[in-house]
Parts: structure tokens; C-alpha cells; sequence
């Protein structure tokens, strides 16, 4: 007999509780994880058992010997349970990994891609990458628990058909059926979102931050953002909410992509950034302008600016989401963050409302360049494990 649609979301829901749940608190026994989760013990011994069976979660510590003992069995994600592989665009290169279910990189390239490059050639890139691991011999021990591919794609995006939507500088981006050109072409499930927001679920997936809800930052050659909120994405009603970088921090201000004006990216985003040097100097990349970037000059103000205006939209967003934590990432983040950190800390945490309440903590994400690539791997175990 079928089980009614009902019973099954609500099975999916109890699965996803317990699974957040051991990712977040492992090691953890099986009474906490009652009490954590507040599960029935017939409900929770089930979804466990349904867990073990697939290989995703192993005990750990010593069993007792009955009564309370029994507690000290410990249950934890099995890493190599299962397996994802994660490719992420930035606007001047392609970064691929594959990874296992705890977020450890097993494998890791990043290419130079030019956002001109026609989609096709950029998609063959993808399905050479994952077929080598899919149908190659060096992991072929692994091959049957990879669970299916994210993308982490400019947006705006079609969430629910899977297309990239023509973003600001990809011209020939318009409309392109990621999702089901990889999927017909490796035949195994394809996940896509944008970058920003599987960067966020990257974040989230390694629990490194005691917390269930928080903005994630982008800052790179873009500016974007992720919202995950009581541990659940949040993606708007077109799946392309938090484009923090189209926060307007001048009124009439800069031309931007996006054919708006004003916008924080057109201030603060290392092309910004790059070409208001470029009337002092010659700076071939982000590393030399904020080597550059003495007490006392020019150099110095251009990025410190571009922090105030940062500092200005992170304010805006925190008032708007009453967040409490802000996580700042994307691969050159860490060149800049001397600067940017002060500049943000002081600003963003003293002068939201909620700022009278509770204090907003700001955070660096440890994952530096592989953080796309292994948030779209995560967002794969995200959307399809559960
Ligand atoms: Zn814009």
C-alpha cells in the first residue's frame, strides 16, 4: 500500500530533525538525541535504524551493560558514508570537488573560467570532471555512494526549473538548463542554487558555528549572500533571496551589472575596488592593491571605503533578518580582511536596533577558495539526502 503523502513529509521532516541533529551535536547518545529532538523513542529508534542501514551514521564509545549504560553508545555521521561532488562559478573560474558527508575534500581543482565562456564549454567542463570520478578507476571504491552533483551558478536562477538566468556579465547565460543538461548527461541527480547560498550551506553543513541561523557574505569578485534561518535555507519566492551585493548605498550612485544604480558591488566589490585604484596606480589583481594599501594613502582609503560601504549594507541586513551572526567568506576574503574586519566589527556591532539587545557576532569562514565547490557538495547531501 502507498503511504500517503502526509505520512511521508512527515517522515521526512523526522528524518531531517535527527539528521540535523546528529550533525550538529555529534557524538551524541541516543537519550540525548530523544531529548534534543523531542522524537517519540519508537519514531526516533526507527529514522536511526533507517540511518544505520544505509551506511550514514556509526555507533561510537562503549555499549553498557544495560540501564543507563547504554547511553554511552555514541552515534556520529559515518564520513565516508556518502559522497558528493560539488562544482562552484565564480565570475573568472570553475572550482570542482568531491567530497564525503562530514565536508572533508577528497579531491579539489579550480580552473581559470572566463564568465564569456559559452556555456556549453563551461558545462563540458563539468560532466569531464564528474564522469572521471563517476565512471573512472581511481575511486571507483566510492562510486556507488556518490549521492549526486551540486552547482553553485551566478544568479538570478530558476530554482524550480534549474536555469542559470541570465546573470550580470554572462552574456550568453540567458536561460541555461544547467541542472538537466548535467543530469541527462551523467544520468545521476544534479542539485543547482546560487553560489552565495550554497556557500552558506557549506557553512552550515560543517556546523562549525554553534548556531541555526545566520547570514552568510560573500565578498569576492562579486558581493552575495545566504540566509539560513532556524536551519532551513532561505531562498525567497524565486529562490534568489540575500543579493546583498544590489543593496543600493548610494542614491544615483555607480552604474551596476544588475542595470541598477548604486549598488554596494559597484563600490565594493574587488572590480570596484581594482578600477578605482587603476587612476593611482597599476594593480594587476586584489593581492597588490591591498599590499599596496598603506596608513596614510590613497590606497588605503579606496579599501577602506569599500569597507564602510560593506559595513553600511551589513547594518541594513541585520536590521532587515535580526541575525546574530554573520559568517564573511569567498576565496580572496582573507587578503582583505586586515582591513575590512575592524571597519565592520565596529559598525555592525554597535549600530543595529537589536545591537540594544543582543550583541551581532561577525565571523571569518575557514573555508577559503575550496568553500563553493564543498557548499555545493553539501547542498546536494542537503537537498537529497533528507
Ligand atoms: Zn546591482
Amino acid at each position: 500500500m502507498a503511504i500517503p503523502s502526509s505520512q511521508r513529509q512527515l517522515k521526512r521532516i523526522n528524518e531531517s530533525i535527527v539528521l540535523h541533529a546528529i550533525r550538529q551535536q555529534a557524538p551524541i547518545s541516543r537519550a540525548a538525541l530523544a531529548d534534543y529532538t523531542g522524537l517519540s523513542p519508537q519514531t526516533l529508534t526507527n529514522v536511526v535504524r533507517r540511518f544505520m542501514e544505509e551506511g550514514l551514521l556509526k555507533e561510537t564509545g562503549t555499549a553498557g551493560t544495560g540501564g543507563r549504560g547504554r547511553n554511552r553508545v555514541q552515534l556520529e555521521l559515518r564520513d565516508e558514508g556518502a559522497y558528493a561532488i560539488g562544482f562552484c562559478m565564480e565570475r573568472d573560474s570553475l572550482s570542482k570537488a568531491l567530497v564525503d558527508l562530514r565536508g572533508h575534500v577528497i579531491h579539489y581543482q579550480c580552473e581559470e573560467v572566463p564568465a564569456q565562456e559559452p556555456p556549453l564549454q563551461t558545462m563540458d567542463r563539468m560532466i569531464a570532471y564528474a564522469s572521471s570520478i563517476l565512471k573512472g578507476a581511481e575511486h571507483a571504491s566510492i562510486r556507488d555512494k556518490i549521492v549526486g552533483v551540486g552547482i553553485g551558478t551566478p544568479g538570478p536562477i530558476d530554482y524550480v526549473r534549474g536555469e542559470v538566468v541570465s546573470p550580470p556579465d554572462y552574456e550568453a547565460w540567458s536561460r541555461i538548463p544547467i541542472r538537466d543538461h548535467l543530469h541527462g548527461e551523467l544520468g545521476c541527480p544534479v542539485v543547482i542554487d546560487n553560489s552565495s547560498t550554497v556557500a552558506a550551506i557549506g557553512e552550515h553543513w560543517a556546523g562549525r558555528w554553534g548556531t541555526d541561523s545566520f547570514l552568510y557574505a560573500y565578498w569576492g569578485m562579486g558581493i552575495g549572500g545566504g540566509l539560513v534561518a532556524g536551519d532551513e535555507i532561505y531562498r525567497g519566492q524565486s529562490g534568489n533571496a540575500v543579493e546583498l551585493g544590489h543593496i543600493i548605498v548610494e542614491s544615483n550612485g555607480r552604474p551596476c551589472l544588475c542595470g541598477g544604480y548604486g549598488c554596494l558591488e559597484a563600490y565594493a566589490s574587488i572590480p570596484a575596488l581594482l578600477h578605482e585604484a587603476s587612476a593611482y596606480g597599476d594593480f594587476r589583481d586584489i593581492r597588490q592593491l591591498v599590499q599596496a594599501a598603506k596608513p596614510g594613502t590613497v590606497f588605503m582609503e579606496i579599501v577602506s571605503r569599500a569597507a564602510g560601504y560593506m559595513a553600511q549594507a551589513m547594518v541594513t541586513a541585520v536590521n532587515l533578518l535580526d541575525v546574530d551572526l554573520i559568517v564573511l567568506g569567498g576565496d580572496h576574503f582573507h587578503l582583505a580582511e586586515e582591513i575590512f574586519l575592524p571597519v565592520l566589527r565596529e559598525r555592525v556591532e554597535a549600530q543595529p536596533l537589536r545591537a540594544r539587545v543582543a550583541q551581532v557576532r561577525i565571523g571569518v569562514s575557514a573555508l577559503k577558495q575550496e568553500a563553493g565547490a564543498i557548499g555545493a557538495a553539501s547542498l546536494v547531501f542537503h537537498e537529497l539526502l533528507l
